[in-house]
């Protein structure tokens, strides 16, 4: 007999694949793509998926595979070299990669994951710093395992804090993980086709009743017909069962009818997801000249990637469902990326109308079984199951496609494309491109206010590109003032009739006056502020006293609705004081507002409205944010305050005025990108105004007028932006001439982490010379008890770097073996955001 070994990939931040010898039993049986469970460690089970199986014997001892949890391989060849790309790509392990691709349904028990309970009320008062701080973290990454959520608290035991969390319903410990996921299978019973003529089922009637034995045949028979609408459809077992009484006995009567086939037991697989059947077809959308032209040269483009720059509200959408259509028609696959889930909701309903039952929605909200639904459905070689169309965010990118025959990425510029945290740190659009480019599709780009990236890759001939300039329909682009705030508030000193007290001086009259004129034309609203939380911090007027996180080197955030003093960082939190405990005096004033702030200064100056706020206070809650986008769209609320979740690509349409509160904060960030930030947002959020029909109006509070940002985005001028950002860019060595990589480096002793970043600053030196800059410490220092200090590596666009990037990797492992440094954190970022 042969003996085979198999090469693992395990869901663990570690090198390499391991490798295990194959049970004879399995020859033949075993292959790549399948998972095995096997035992690593002491004493841990894992899930593995086979990458290869040889007959190369190792020359050391190996463990058997302990079993096979596939009958057919879940993930194929091109996925994995996908994976191990983004390793490669973005400096970390394949298993990394692996923990995030595979949907946790397909881990075992021991890779248990905890999400957020689903009636947990987001109230945080009485959450312990660790409690709030396993919140905060599942609301940024949904679903996180045990493991990982006592890695980022950096605690040894996690049961012991989980358990009190899910005896008080703030997290559950996902109960489905604990078996391997099943579909989900229901019996119907439909009357056989024989019996389907009056006159047969009259004489099956007579000679039942006849006799007293078969009483509890006739009865179940009868509900049967009443049910199933005299026989035409199938009704569920369990129901029918239910509606005869004396359930055993009507379950002997219904064998014996089924035995004797005058009905029939069908078994269906129950969807867990919603689905719903198209109701127009694509190729009856009218393109304009403008999308059509759009259309046309996306279809013939010899580019791999194309970038569609149309302005807000110029039907992108539409173009893209005429080219997901050409695409559904060939029998191929379509992946739709979206930087946001809340920005699925909407989308989805607009391709449903054209590809219905064909589009299917993956990401991070779903269960863990919906989720592997999905993953069976994009895989499944069943015509009449399977989804051609993939909408989701960025962790659609890992399902597991037959046959792609074009990829979007809508909202390319969008930074949420961008996971930080936990590894692989990778960009979802740049991912896209390349999974695109392993199956020889094409990918295509799309926004109001492409990445510098992506428009210089345009310029250069790199990607294609294509343009549309108007709204459809003849919509004007919107008309966008300045709320000067310097004469503004002058007029609020001089001006009598204006109301003093609270909130009023951050909302300027002229924006105040538009808002009124709004609510009294019964249009809608929109105010975005970039901060959350009520006051941004707390300040002693007579001894400059500032409230600073226990953990962190940052201040603490108030709250009103818990009345806390909170830590945007870590979570830490503590009541309000009532007293300055450096001077015992009372004068602790509140310094800058967050969206709380405003949503409660609203309900003072507009009693008469409603006013909701969606930021990521508001949105904890598994569905919160779909029914305030739900409640907005249907005109339940009038105002709409919130964070850089209002500015994304929502599409309402009763939206006459938006108003951005304080521009300022954006201008002055201490980033290369914050100019095109700035930008980006201010556009994209005021695209929100003026849909279906009138010109919106957009306001713009600023001490800065003049602000160069300010005025390109009054002239809606994207090229003046991208021309005077460029130019920086080349000039001080940014992205997109220079390719960066930040290592951040963490440790609990300052002085430690000083002395090993200078070591190893001064070790890169070496091998990449004045590529290296640092190490320096970023702008927050400390962060949850870890002091931080960066390293910066810029290499020319020209440059290969994927050696590069193993020697660093080399390096920093080296650094890491001393025994003293164990506790050494190292972070690599590729192509920081
Ligand atoms: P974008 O994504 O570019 O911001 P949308 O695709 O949301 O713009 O289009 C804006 C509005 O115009 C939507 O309500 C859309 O349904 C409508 N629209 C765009 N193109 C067409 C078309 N060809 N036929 C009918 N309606 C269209
Ligand atoms: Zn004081
Ligand atoms: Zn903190």
């Amino acid at each position: 007999m042969d003996t085979y070994f198999v090469d693992v990939i395990l869901p663990l931040h570690i090198h390499d694949t391991y490798t295990y010898r194959v049970p004879q039993e399995y020859n033949g049986v075993i292959r790549a793509g399948q998972r095995v469970a096997v035992q690593f460690g002491n004493r841990r089970l894992y899930s593995a998926v086979v990458r290869r199986v040889h007959q190369e014997a190792p020359r050391y001892m190996v463990k058997y595979v302990l079993s096979i949890l596939d009958v057919e391989p879940i993930v194929e060849e091109r996925q994995m070299r996908f994976w191990e790309w983004l390793a490669e790509y973005y400096m970390c392990y394949v298993g990394d990669v692996m923990a995030v691709a595979l949907p946790s349904a397909f881990r075992l028990a021991s890779e248990s994951s905890v999400t957020i309970h689903p009636d947990f009320s987001g109230e945080l008062s009485d959450l312990s710093a660790n409690e709030m701080r396993v919140v905060q973290l599942l609301s940024e990454h949904p679903v996180m395992s045990v493991d990982d959520l006592g890695r980022a608290l950096g605690l040894q035991k996690m049961m012991p804090l989980l358990d009190s969390m899910i005896e008080r319903n703030i997290v559950v410990l996902e109960e489905e993980l604990r078996q391997r996921f099943v579909p989900r299978k229901s019996s119907y019973i439909a009357l056989a086709p024989e019996y389907g003529e009056p006159g047969r089922l009259k004489e099956l009637f007579d000679t039942l009743e006849a006799k007293q034995s078969t009483r509890k045949q006739v009865d179940v028979l009868m509900k049967f017909m009443q049910m199933s609408q005299f026989g035409k459809t199938a009704v569920p077992k369990r129901q029918l069962l239910s509606a005869t009484e004396g359930a055993v006995v009507s379950d002997s009567a219904l064998k014996t009818l089924l035995k004797h086939g005058v009905l029939r037991q069908e078994d269906r697989v129950e969807s867990r997801l919603e689905q719903g059947a198209s109701t127009a077809r694509a190729e009856d959308i009218k393109l304009n000249d403008e999308q059509q032209a759009a259309y046309d040269y996306l279809s013939q483009c010899d580019k791999a990637v194309a970038l569609l720059h149309g302005v807000t509200s110029s039907g992108k959408t539409e173009v893209y469902i005429k080219l997901i259509a050409d695409v559904v028609r060939r029998g191929e696959q379509v992946l739709f990326l979206l930087p946001e889930i809340a920005l699925t909701a909407q989308i989805i309903n607009r391709l449903r109308r054209y590809f219905g039952d064909l589009v299917g929605v993956y990401h991070s909200r779903f269960s863990a079984s919906q989720r592997a639904e999905v993953w069976g459905r994009t895989m499944t070689q069943d015509p009449g199951q399977r989804y051609q169309v993939l909408l989701g965010a960025r962790s659609a990118l890992f399902l597991p496609f037959r046959q792609l025959g074009l990829v979007i990425v809508d909202e390319e510029h969008d930074t949420s494309y961008k996971q930080y945290d936990p590894s692989p740190r990778y960009n979802g659009r740049d991912a896209a491109i390349y999974l695109a480019h392993l199956w020889g599709a094409r990918t295509v780009l799309g926004s109001a206010t492409p990445s510098i990236e992506s428009y210089f890759n345009a310029r250069q001939g790199k990607y294609g590109l294509c343009e549309m300039k108007h709204r459809y329909g003849g919509l004007l682009m919107p008309e966008v003032l300045c709320a000067d705030m310097k004469e503004e508030m002058r007029r609020m000193r001089c001006e009598q009739g204006v109301q003093p007290g609270a909130g009023t001086t951050h909302f300027s009259p002229f924006l105040l006056e538009n808002i009124q004129q709004a609510l009294d034309n019964h249009e809608q609203v929109i105010l975005f502020q970039n901060r959350r939380g009520f006051s941004l911090r707390i300040e002693c007027d007579d001894c400059h006293w500032i409230p600073k996180c226990q953990h962190c080197d940052v201040s603490l955030v108030y709250h009103k609705a818990t009345n806390s003093l909170r830590c945007h960082y870590c979570g830490y939190s503590i009541p309000l004081p009532t007293e300055c405990p450096a001077c015992h005096g009372h004068h602790l004033t509140m310094k800058g507002f967050g969206t709380e702030r405003i949503e409660d200064d609203l309900g003072i100056l507009f009693p008469k409205a409603k006013v909701a706020r969606m930021d990521l206070d508001t949105t904890l809650q598994k569905n919160r944010y779909l029914e305030i986008i739900s409640d907005f769209q249907d005109r339940r609320i009038d105002i709409l305050v919130g964070t850089q979740m209002v500015t994304k690509g929502l599409d309402f349409d009763h939206v006459s005025v938006v108003g951005i509160v304080s521009a300022d904060n954006m201008l002055y960030f201490p980033d290369f990108r914050a100019y095109e930030r700035a930008f980006q947002q201010m556009t994209q959020v005021s695209g929100r105004a003026g849909r279906h029909g009138h010109r919106g109006k957009v306001i713009i509070q600023t001490f800065n007028p003049y602000h160069q940002a300010i005025r390109n985005v009054i002239d809606n001028d994207y090229l003046a932006m991208y021309e005077s950002q460029v130019t920086d860019r080349r000039v001080f060595r940014y992205p997109p001439y220079y390719r960066l990589i930040t290592i951040t480096m963490k440790h609990r002793d300052p002085d430690t982490l000083n002395e090993v970043a200078d070591r190893y600053a001064r070790e890169l030196r070496g091998v990449f010379a004045t590529r290296v800059v640092g190490p320096e410490y970023p702008s927050v220092v400390r962060v949850r008890g870890l002091y931080l200090k960066n390293i910066m590596l810029r290499f020319e666009r020209t440059e290969a770097i994927a050696q590069a990037k193993r020697i660093i990797m080399e390096m920093a492992d080296k650094l890491k073996s001393d025994k003293h440094l164990s506790s050494l954190q190292i972070h690599f970022d590729v192509d920081p955001q």
